[in-house]
């Protein structure tokens, strides 16, 4: 049973790097953003309230995360592991989701968190595109897709997020900085904590994360 952590700031790679490590390791990707985003679609009741904050640029109120995660990972499909993009994002998160593990005999087995500098960050959020299908991240400049406004992967339609204009990106970063990057402290303590490299290419990222995680 692999249980992995992705954290970094928004565009540090979170979402470009899951799927490749969430393949080799034949554990579950779990994107909270994802799933927000999904539930925006289709106008549920979780919905209609995360998108106020999303929308700012703000986190969602930690009870609409916690229970969340915590039913998604008792899943079937997560039982040989999965991998958290995107959670946990506030302290409180973080400990909620500790003492859920504990109850169940389990923790964490790497927190990998994938360090780039803002300078760097901000060109990646502008120029992100995203399969409003599938959430595979591209980038209009350095990854686009091979035909233009369509998924490699899955033929959905690859468009910009409404938070991934430069007012709310700043904010975000703020945010991250603010309420998310206290995590790096938490889970050093806890000895789980692997930092990367995220500035360098996607495969060169990549492979240090499999380092981290080994086999
Ligand atoms: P996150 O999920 O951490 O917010 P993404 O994976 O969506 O970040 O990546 C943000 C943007 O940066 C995307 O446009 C992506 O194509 C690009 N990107 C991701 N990793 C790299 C990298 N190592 N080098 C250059 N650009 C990258
Ligand atoms: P990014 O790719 O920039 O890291 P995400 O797709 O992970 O962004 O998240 C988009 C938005 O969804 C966040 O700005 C926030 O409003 C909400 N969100 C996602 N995960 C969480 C979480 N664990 N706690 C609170 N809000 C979250
Ligand atoms: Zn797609």
């Amino acid at each position: 049973m692999k249980s992995v952590v992705l954290l970094g700031p928004p565009g540090a790679g979170k979402g470009t790097q899951a799927t490749g490590i969430a393949e080799k390791y034949h554990i579950l990707h779990i994107s909270t953003g994802d799933i927000f985003r999904a539930n925006v679609k289709e106008g549920t009741p979780l919905g209609i309230k995360a998108k106020e904050y999303m929308d700012k640029g703000l986190l969602v109120p930690d009870e609409l995360v916690c229970d969340l995660v915590e039913d998604r990972v008792t899943k079937d499909d997560c039982k040989n592991g999965y991998l958290l993009d995107g959670f946990p994002r506030t302290v409180f998160q973080a400990e909620h989701f500790d003492a859920f593990l504990k109850k169940n005999g389990q923790s964490l087995s790497c927190v990998v968190d994938i360090e780039v500098d803002e300078k760097i960050l901000l060109p990646r959020m502008i120029g992100r595109r995203v399969c409003r299908s599938c959430g595979k991240p591209y980038h209009v400049d350095t990854m686009p897709p091979k035909k233009e406004g369509v998924c490699d992967v899955c033929g959905g339609e690859v468009y910009q997020r409404a938070d991934d204009c430069e007012e709310t990106v700043l904010n975000r970063f703020k945010v991250y900085k603010d309420q998310t990057s206290p995590l790096i402290e938490y889970y050093k303590k806890s000895g789980v904590l692997g930092e990367i490299n995220g500035a360098q290419d996607v495969d060169k990222v990549f492979n240090d994360i499999c380092a981290l995680l080994g086999e």
